[in-house]
């Protein structure tokens, strides 16, 4: 199969308006379009349609229990799709969307149990990007969107990362540009008495708590080590994120972070170590390929290129990455989740 790239600008002309109703039609025929969020990009396919949810997890090669995020442009939608609505969920919705928080709740039946992986809960968001919004209000179907990589692979910030990943697989990419955010949506489950965070993502707890007097964490998020439950997003439970080499996270005081990771970077050849900083230590490291990933003065400088970098880790063929923890109260939760799932849990505190 040929994919076709569609460059979009924010603005949207009327030329690139046609190209983004040519997708709608893509996804009413069943077929396949990544496209950007505010996020990361999404792979879509018409979520109401079986075929085209089995499609989605094979052009991803995704495990077929890892259920789907349902994305809409309008509040319709939502009661289209999820019976038993708590108020709750419209509170978050009218503070949060559109944006980077996803509502698990309960599903009705016109959803087909291989969007949601087999659950009879749905997750549902309203992406803040207006190429995404238009896409879905054209396509005139919500859209099952996981994030448009191989499974297991970082997620995919540009169109070019799409690209790398599906070409071949996928009928359409809408290229938007580089993302804003560039770690997923925060995940918060309404089905149970209190509200449930599965995943965190930009939108924190701090921030849920505008609405929600209690939040409860899931409690594989704290804990990799607990195999005895299983995390609620089915999802969080696969490795996920990595790059091929072996990636070590060093946490704790700055200057022992530094010593410790110039320690490990030497005892490998230098032509296939990296090290990843930021612009605050960048200067302390000359041992391996250095890579400067943003500031820590603005976290969000960091979760924009953290897919980026971890995948230029593969391009340049790293066998050994050693990666400086980032912590911060906006999205420190979010960044250090998914750097613990790409090393596999490997943190070494200092
Ligand atoms: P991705 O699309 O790659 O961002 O992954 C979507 C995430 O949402 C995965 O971790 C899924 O397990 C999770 N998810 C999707 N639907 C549900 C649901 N109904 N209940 C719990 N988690 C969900
Ligand atoms: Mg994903």
């Amino acid at each position: 199969m040929d994919t076709v790239i569609r460059k979009i600008s924010q603005d949207i002309t009327q030329q690139e308006y046609e190209y983004i109703k040519e997708a709608g039609e893509i996804i009413r025929a069943g077929g396949l379009v990544a496209f950007p969020t505010e996020t990361v990009y999404g792979l879509g396919g018409n979520a109401l349609d079986k075929n085209a949810s089995a499609r989605i997890y094979a052009a991803k090669g995704r495990p077929s229990d890892n259920p789907l995020i349902v994305h809409i442009s309008d509040m319709d939608m939502l009661d289209e799709l999820a019976k038993d609505i708590p108020e709750q969920a419209y509170a978050l919705a009218t503070l949060f969307w559109p944006g980077p928080l996803t509502i698990v709740l309960k599903k009705k039946d016109i959803i087909p149990d291989e969007t949601t992986g087999g659950l009879d809960t749905v997750a549902i968001r309203m992406p803040d990007n207006d190429i995404a919004l238009s896409f879905i209000k054209e396509a005139k179907v919500p859209i099952a969107a996981p994030s448009a990589n191989l499974s297991g692979r970082p997620s995919t910030t540009t169109a070019l990362h799409v690209w790398d990943d599906l070409s071949g697989r996928i009928d359409m990419i809408l290229d938007g540009g580089a993302v804003d955010i560039g770690v997923e949506s925060t995940i918060v489950d309404l089905t149970d008495e209190e509200p449930v965070i599965l995943r965190p993502g930009y939108v924190n707890e701090d921030m849920l708590k505008q609405v929600c007097d209690t939040v409860l964490r899931d409690q594989t998020l704290d804990d990799m080590t607990r195999t005895d439950i299983k995390p609620k997003a089915p999802g969080m439970k696969y490795r996920h994120y990595a790059p091929t080499g072996e990636l070590v996270i060093v946490s704790g005081d700055a200057h022992k972070t530094v010593e410790k990771i110039n320690e490990l970077a030497r005892q490998h050849d230098e032509s296939v170590t990296a090290v990843v900083t930021t612009e605050e230590n960048k200067d302390l490291y000359n041992y391996g390929k250095v890579i400067c990933i943003g500031t820590r003065k603005d976290p969000l400088s960091i979760s924009h290129s953290l897919y980026d970098v971890l995948r230029q880790m593969d391009d340049y063929g790293m066998k050994y990455i050693y990666m400086e923890a980032f912590y911060d109260n906006v999205l420190g939760d979010a960044i250090m989740n998914r750097l613990k799932k790409a090393s596999g849990g490997h943190i070494i505190y200092v």
